[in-house]
């Protein structure tokens, strides 16, 4: 069985968690998309860890953690990544990388640097992790391939050689900086080759094996529903595709072995870069939001950056958990609203005067303004609890309006940042 856990809003609804708590009932942990550039924050008996290209299910030795075609792979990040963990005491964790992952390349983060620097102001609000610029060679079919490096080595020159062609010129005419060097480049390559050669596996048909052996499968995804470039916030979205669906293709599965679609959704709304986000909060308000969020305040685990914050978006929360296909809903962070008298949630847009419960596409959502339904607060804090009746009154009236707006179960709420911190609801 395939169970995907995504998320259904801008990114950090607090997947890591949920995966890190569910990888204790599963064989295998897949990550399908995106790179190091957005982080999962898990605490765990361990301790606390950001991590930014591991599967989220690597603390567990039962584990196989599975990076996926679909990946961005940044091999010495990789690298480093896993030796941070096993430094700080976990065991060092079975890793499988697939074959046909595209290499995310040192001067893809250079572009990306660069090009975020010459839009200045209308930028995108990148990580400058290269993911962009990754992305796009890839479909541009001039991305490196983990398989190339163990092929033959007249044909990864030639492949070298086209790709400085082709960059030096944006380098040198566009961003005026240093040129790339091809046997630099050959000897990078060699590099990163005994780097993960003890990790490169043929993915998808280990995973077509594991699931005929009825073993338990989870795709985590990165990000969120509304970063994906198709169904998302488009240009301000990520360059791969953030939903469930896409599991399928990012790790080498059948589609129909998708049984399970957990999608997560946060109590409250962050976001990080730009683009439109209706029920966005400012200045003091937004900050005590932002302090009290997370483990820790709602700041960017890979760049410290301030998370922009806002209420409930149910509009935008049904859009996100319809597109991912959600099976069943976990609710995070709800922990964190226990200060306020009054909660407002977002249950429709007025876009020039006509209201909707729909989610539009980018040129009308410029166009929307929030309309609130106004929830009363429970004013005290709810971590600790472990069951849903113990929840109080004025918060299981907060969790039914979200289910009843998105019209998915939710069959766990978060009310804390730990392993434990989870109430089933089944
Ligand atoms: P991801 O990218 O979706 O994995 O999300 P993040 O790593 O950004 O997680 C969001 C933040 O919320 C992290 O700091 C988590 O430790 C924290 N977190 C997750 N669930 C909860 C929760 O239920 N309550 C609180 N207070 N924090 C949580």
């Amino acid at each position: 069985m395939v169970r995907a856990i995504v998320g259904a809003n801008w990114g950090d609804e607090g997947k890591g968690k949920i995966t890190d708590m569910l990888a204790a009932e599963s064989d295998i942990v897949v990550r399908f998309q995106g790179g190091a550039n957005a982080g999962h924050t898990i605490i765990n008996p361990y301790g606390k860890f950001a991590l930014h290209l591991l599967p989220s299910g690597v603390f567990y030795e039962h584990v196989t953690s599975v990076i996926g075609n679909g990946v961005a792979l940044n091999i010495p990040y990789l690298i480093e990544e896993i030796q941070s963990i096993v430094d700080k005491g976990v065991p060092r964790p079975h890793i499988l990388v697939s074959d046909r992952a595209q290499i995310l390349m040192p001067y893809h983060v250079d572009l990306d640097t660069y090009e975020e620097a010459r839009l200045a102001g209308k930028s995108f609000g990148s990580t400058r992790s290269g993911i962009a610029p990754f992305y796009s060679d890839k479909y541009a079919k001039i991305g490196f391939q983990v398989s190339e490096l163990f092929g033959d080595e007249a044909d990864l020159r030639e492949h070298v050689e086209k790709v400085c062609l082709l960059k030096n010129v944006l380098l040198e005419h566009l961003y005026h900086k240093p040129l790339l060097d091809p046997d630099e480049m050959m000897k990078l390559l060699a590099s990163y080759r005994e780097m993960i050669r003890p990790y490169v596996c043929d993915v998808s048909a280990y995973l077509h094996d594991a699931l005929k052996e009825g073993q338990q499968v989870l795709l985590e995804g990165q990000l969120g529903s509304l970063k994906d470039p198709d169904h998302g916030i488009y240009p301000m979205v990520t360059s791969s595709h953030t939903l469930a669906g896409y599991g399928a293709i990012g790790a080498g599965v059948p589609p129909y072995e998708i049984k399970n679609v957990t999608v997560v959704v946060k109590a409250y709304s962050s976001a990080v870069g730009a683009g439109a986000f209706v029920s966005e909060i400012f200045g003091e308000e937004a900050q005590e939001l932002r302090d009290r969020g997370g483990d820790g305040g709602e700041y960017g685990a890979t760049t410290g950056r301030p998370r922009r914050m806002g209420w409930f978006d149910a509009v935008a929360t049904r859009y996100g958990v319809r597109v991912q296909g959600g099976t069943e809903v976990a609710l995070t962070v709800l922990d964190v609203l226990g200060y306020l008298d009054e909660i407002p949630m977002c249950v429709g847009y007025d876009i020039d005067g006509v209201i909707t419960r729909d989610f539009p596409p980018t040129a009308r959502l410029s166009h929307a303004k929030p309309v609130y339904k106004i929830m009363p607060g429970w004013k005290c804090d709810i971590r600790g609890i472990r069951t849903y009746e113990e929840l109080p009154q004025a918060c299981r009236a907060y969790i039914e309006a979200i289910e009843e707006e998105i019209g998915v179960p939710i069959r766990l709420v978060s009310n804390g940042p730990g392993r434990d911190d989870i109430i089933r609801r089944d």
